[in-house]
């Protein structure tokens, strides 16, 4: 049973705005109220305001925990025994602790081969069903469709609209604790859920009155993978960051809506400037983000310094995700020293 003093994640919060009822099941794992980190550093690079959203430390260290709170409600409530997915990232890890937590079943379907341990590891440790498939990854994706159209299954891959509800949640929050909407919101674009999301979000607030201004949407995806940008579907997309690595996005025309209704604009940043923002944001504001995060800090240092009074940047899972990326930031090894004070400080003085 939950009790409601103990019950604060996005469902409780904004029930009002969201498709639920009294019948829905709210199955939640305290998602939401990220923090909302003022930057200096990268106010004064920027010449504006800017703040970072932290979505790193959702409860399974990325934003999908918005969406999924929504998903897996709903499919609970539509009398789904097993949510299924095809996603080696951010989505099985979500869609597997909500399952859990629902005492539900969680079903992973990859190609058989591809499927790399250490994504996995929250996935297989939440209990899901990790399936290989012999074939490739859209007949993963093929199968999980013709499931989901069966009694008992619920699809949570990005198509499920009910994580666009949950995930526009976000832009609530910042608005709520701005007082306004920001002027420019940045964000690594993948499958464009998120830039839908939020794009809804803000417009929700804002026609309720919430917020007098609608912020410019800036989406950056990798250079390797941009099909947004470069407006074709690219067949090889690749990236080192694995959560943008997306050829052909689910959200596509919605994302477009929300640029051109933004008059905001879409552009790329390399893998090199992704890896240095993301060591820079570490080093220089202490906050640790997947290398598909620092899409947003990349695309920030690339606009240079903007026209804009307060900018939001969100950053979308936490770096302990991948931490074999983050260790291509840098060649990072310890400092040997003899076991003697004069040893130590001789390394601490040094520039
Ligand atoms: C899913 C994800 C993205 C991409 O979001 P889309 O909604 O697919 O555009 C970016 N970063 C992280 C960490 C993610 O998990």
């Amino acid at each position: 049973m939950s009790s409601p003093l103990h019950d604060h994640g996005v469902i409780s919060r904004y029930r009002q705005y969201l498709p639920v009822s009294e019948a829905t099941p709210v199955i939640s794992l305290n998602e939401g109220s990220t923090p909302l980190i003022h930057s200096p550093r990268l106010s004064e690079r920027a010449g504006a305001e800017v703040f970072i959203k932290y979505e790193g430390l959702n409860p399974t260290a990325s934003f999908k925990d918005r969406g999924m709170t929504v998903a897996v409600s709903k499919a609970v409530e539509e009398g789904s025994r097993t949510v299924i997915c095809a996603s080696t990232g951010n989505t099985s890890a979500a869609a597997a602790a909500y399952a859990a937590r629902a005492g539900i079943q969680c079903a992973v379907l990859l190609p058989a081969g591809k499927i790399a341990q250490g994504k996995l590891v929250q996935a297989y440790l939440y209990g899901a069903k990790v399936i290989a498939i012999r074939g490739n990854f859209d007949q993963a994706l093929q199968l999980v469709r013709e499931l989901g159209g069966m009694p008992g299954f619920a699809v949570v891959n990005s198509i499920n609209p009910h994580r666009i509800e949950g995930q526009k949640t976000a832009a609530f929050e910042i608005i709520e604790e701005l007082g306004e909407a920001p002027d420019m919101h940045i964000l690594p674009v993948g499958n464009a859920g998120n830039i839908t999301a939020y794009w809804k979000g803000y417009r929700e607030f804002h026609h309720l009155g919430r917020a007098k201004i609608l912020p410019r949407m800036m989406g950056f995806q990798a250079a390797g993978s941009a099909p947004i940008f470069h407006q074709r579907v690219i067949e090889q997309p690749n990236t080192i960051a694995t959560a943008i690595r997306i050829g052909n996005p689910a959200s596509w025309q919605a994302a477009n809506a929300a640029l051109s209704g933004s008059t905001g604009a879409i552009d790329i940043v390399t893998d090199e400037e992704i890896l240095a923002a993301q060591s820079w944001l570490a080093s220089n504001e202490g906050i640790f983000v997947e290398p598909a995060s620092a899409a947003s800090v990349a695309g920030l240092f690339k606009l240079g310094r903007v026209q804009a009074r307060r900018i939001v940047l969100t950053v979308t899972g936490h770096g302990l995700k991948d931490p074999d990326a983050a260790m291509m930031t840098g060649d990072y090894r310890p400092f040997d020293a003899d076991a003697e004070v004069s040893a130590v400080r001789r390394i601490l003085e040094e520039k």
